[in-house]
């Protein structure tokens, strides 16, 4: 199963990402989990991101496509790959379409969590208090939801021309977005 993941912030990518990794026995790519623990470890990598990270803005697609060619070629992906984050926009989402044409090894779903704003704003409010991410505070967060709008939600119409794009609601337990996401996937 080759699967990306796309949603706002705050949609509970990270989280449904972890339950289908496991459920499909794939590895989770999350490009923000990998610049958080460069960031953690203080690489230059980890560096170069952190200013655009704090500020709400997508790291330089230079430096993302990179990261992510390198990981897609390590053996754990042989057999599929969960992406949560990437890709972010539709120049990402052109550099995937051809490493993956080269390897003649397509996207088999685009799943796209879908959830209002105004749900996404209460969620983060809460994981700031339990977590303290530098860029959930409450005015990046907005930021965030702009960029996701303009940056990344044009990827949805690039993956809907394409096929492979299937839509499900991110409201409601986790466990319920869960089983929505596996009966939907179900046919992949
Ligand atoms: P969330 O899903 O909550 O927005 P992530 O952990 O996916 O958070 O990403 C956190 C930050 O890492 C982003 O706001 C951005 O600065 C950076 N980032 C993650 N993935 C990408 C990407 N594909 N391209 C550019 N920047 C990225």
């Amino acid at each position: 199963m080759r699967l990306v993941l796309v949603g706002p912030p705050g949609a509970g990518k990270g989280t449904q990402a972890q339950f289908l990794a496991e459920h499909y026995s794939i590895p989770h790519i999350s490009t923000g989990d990998i610049f958080r623990a460069n960031l953690k470890a203080g690489t230059p990598l980890g560096l170069e991101a952190q200013k655009f990270m704090d500020a709400g803005e997508l790291v330089p697609d230079s430096v993302t496509n990179e990261m992510v060619k390198d990981r897609l070629t390590h053996a754990d992906t042989a057999n599929g790959f969960l992406l949560d984050g990437f890709p972010r926009n539709v120049a990402q989402a052109q550099v995937l379409s051809s490493v993956l044409d080269q390897s003649k090894t397509p996207l088999d779903a685009v799943l796209e969590l879908q959830i209002d704003d105004s749900e996404i704003i209460s969620r983060l409010d809460n994981r700031r208090s339990v977590e303290s991410r530098a860029d959930d505070a409450a005015e990046v967060i907005v930021h965030r939801l702009k960029v996701y709008h303009e940056q990344t939600a044009p990827i949805i119409g690039y993956y809907s021309t394409e096929g492979s794009l299937i839509t499900i609601s991110a409201t409601g337990a986790v466990d319920e977005v869960t089983k929505r996401a596996i009966t939907a996937l179900g046919n992949k």
